[in-house]
């Protein structure tokens, strides 16, 4: 089987939620920012195709909704057109409650779609989302993705994102059990919330320790390995798992940098193009003396550097042996 190059395509700043987390609010309304409300079409479709020249064979659409781009089935079908062989949408998915455009959405040709949705609580979901009804809403575009899976219309299962913060963290298990029991979910992201200060009266509420996820990462792990629920863990270094598993093949099964696939991300809204792995490593993440001692200190893709600020030394502890 031939390997997947993978390059994500930022189209625009535009979203119809305002989650309270999300780094779009950094940018959103900032009149000097760079970011472009809307990003053409005939610029996503020259995009679409540069990255095919270059073979790459798998596309991912993000940042920030795609769902409500005014051409959003023409960018798939055009991605179809360029023989791309995966074609990834990541969305909220809330105008995806209506099953017409669920229909349209994988007849142009989306392969695989990864759902934002932070809770199975409404009062949490509604709450972080700061949109009301959208869980009702989410929770019906999962019902209609799930038939056309079932269908064998849509080629592979959805799969779903979890900012894990503060409001969600002790109903985070069962948030999982019910993806997993009620909806059939069995492949779950759940990305640690960054600490940005752009939150500023919200950080407080929604900002965590890894100390403090300890517990209910524990719980996390238990029931991923009991049900065969797969369970990957972004931005969480290795050394939070040590704390709990001293196995290492066990730990590699969580750690989400593992299983992260973007070669390049274009950013259409910026205009700036940038290699994803390396960036990360090397200007959003942060290492001090503690990770040289580290046998994971190659491979381990580090802090964030909001976070570093805030926690790191007494928390993270170096791997020895
Ligand atoms: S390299 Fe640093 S952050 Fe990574 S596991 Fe080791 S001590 Fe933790």
């Amino acid at each position: 089987m031939q390997k997947l190059k993978h390059i994500e395509i930022n189209i625009w700043k535009a979203c119809n939620n305002k989650c309270i987390f999300c780094m779009s609010w950094k940018v959103r309304f900032d009149k000097n920012s760079w970011y472009k409300w809307i990003v053409e079409f005939e610029k996503i479709k020259n995009d679409i195709i540069y990255y095919k020249n270059l073979w790459y064979n798998s596309i991912w659409f993000l940042w920030w909704d795609i769902s409500i781009h005014p051409n959003i089935y023409e960018i798939l079908e055009e991605s179809k057109k360029a023989w791309f062989e995966e074609i990834n949408i990541i969305t909220n998915a809330m105008i995806f409650s209506d099953y017409e455009k669920v229909k349209k959405l994988v007849l142009s040709w989306a392969t695989r779609v990864n759902i934002s949705i932070h809770s199975h609580k409404e009062e949490i979901e509604d709450y972080l989302t700061q949109i009301k009804w959208w869980l009702k809403k989410k929770l019906k575009a999962i019902d209609n993705f799930n038939k056309l899976y079932k269908k064998w219309i849509l080629k592979s299962k959805i799969s779903i994102n979890i900012v894990l913060n503060k409001k969600n963290l002790s109903s985070i298990t069962k948030t999982c059990l019910y993806f997993y029991t009620i909806k059939n979910i069995k492949d779950i992201r759940i990305n640690f919330v960054r600490p940005d200060l752009w939150m500023k009266e919200n950080f407080k509420n929604f900002v965590i320790s890894y100390t403090e996820i300890l517990f209910e990462i524990k719980n996390l792990i238990y029931i991923s390995l009991k049900y065969n629920i797969r369970i990957t863990f972004d931005t969480i270094p290795i050394c939070i798992f040590y704390k709990i598993i001293k196995n290492k093949y066990i730990i590699d099964k969580f750690i989400w940098e593992k299983f992260d696939k973007i070669d390049e991300i274009s950013d259409l809204s910026s205009g700036r193009k940038f290699e994803w792995k390396n960036k990360k490593t090397n200007e959003l993440k942060y290492k001090n003396e503690n990770c040289n001692k580290c046998i994971y200190n190659i491979s381990c893709q580090w802090i964030r550097k909001e976070y570093y600020n805030i926690y790191w030394d007494w928390e993270i502890l170096p791997i020895i042996n």
